[in-house]
C-alpha cells in the first residue's frame, strides 16, 4: 500500500540530489536500491508533517508533499529521551530513515533521513563521528556548529558537518523539514549529546 509512496519519495529525493552539485558529489546515490517493508512507526508530529505550511522551493516543494504523503505509513524515530531534551521537543520532532543501511530503501553507500522540528525549538548541541549535509526541504532554522558562524538557513540551503563537529539548531516563528545525508566512517552510529 504504502510502497508507491516511498518510491514517490525516493524519486523526488533522488531528483534534487542531482539538481544540486553538493549533494550530488557528498556520496554516490544508488540507482535503484532495495525496498525494505518497515512497518509504520508514529510520532506525535505526523499531523503537523501532513500538513506542513512553509516556504519551499519549486525544487523542494515535490519533495515536501511526498513527504507529507507517507507521513503515516513512516518508520519515525526519535533519537533522545525526554530527560535530554524535554516533552515539548519530543512531541514536534522526528525523523525517519529513507535511505541506508537500516531505511525504507537499503543501501550501505550512505543514509539519508527526513527530519523536521516544529516552531521555537531549540536542538542542543550534539555531535557524531558521521559526515552530514543538511538541506533544507521547507521552513526554516538557525544552524550553529563549533568554529564556524550560526547562519539562518531557508528552503534548498546546505549545511555540512565534519566528523564529530558538535552542532545545533533553533526554530524560530517556522518549522523545518529537512533532508540529511551521512556518509563516512560511523554511518551506521547515532547522535550523541555533546558533553557541556
Ligand atoms: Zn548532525
Amino acid at each position: 500500500m504504502s510502497r508507491a509512496g516511498f518510491e514517490r519519495l525516493l524519486a523526488a529525493t533522488g531528483a534534487l540530489v542531482r539538481a544540486l552539485p553538493q549533494l550530488r558529489d557528498f556520496a554516490p546515490w544508488p540507482a535503484d536500491p532495495p525496498f525494505a517493508d518497515r512497518p509504520p512507526q508514529a510520532i506525535p508530529a505526523i499531523a503537523p508533517i501532513e500538513t506542513l505550511d512553509a516556504a519551499t522551493t519549486a525544487r523542494t516543494a515535490p519533495l515536501a508533499a511526498a513527504v507529507a504523503a507517507v507521513a503515516r505509513d513512516a518508520h519515525w524515530e526519535q533519537t533522545y529521551s525526554e530527560a535530554e531534551v524535554g516533552r515539548d521537543f519530543l512531541d514536534r520532532y522526528g525523523w525517519f530513515e529513507l535511505l541506508g543501511p537500516g531505511g525504507h530503501f537499503r543501501t550501505g553507500a550512505l543514509r539519508a533521513y527526513i527530519a523536521f522540528w516544529g516552531a521555537h525549538l531549540h536542538y542542543p548541541p550534539h555531535l557524531h563521528e558521521a559526515e552530514e549535509l543538511y538541506c533544507v526541504l521547507a521552513g526554516e532554522a538557525v544552524f550553529h556548529a563549533a568554529g564556524m558562524p550560526s547562519a539562518r538557513l531557508g528552503p534548498e540551503a546546505l549545511r555540512l558537518h565534519r566528523a564529530s563537529q558538535p552542532h545545533a539548531m533553533d526554530t524560530g516563528a517556522a518549522p523545518i523539514l529537512t533532508l540529511v545525508l551521512w556518509r563516512g566512517a560511523g554511518l551506521e552510529g547515532i547522535p550523541r549529546m555533546a558533553p557541556p
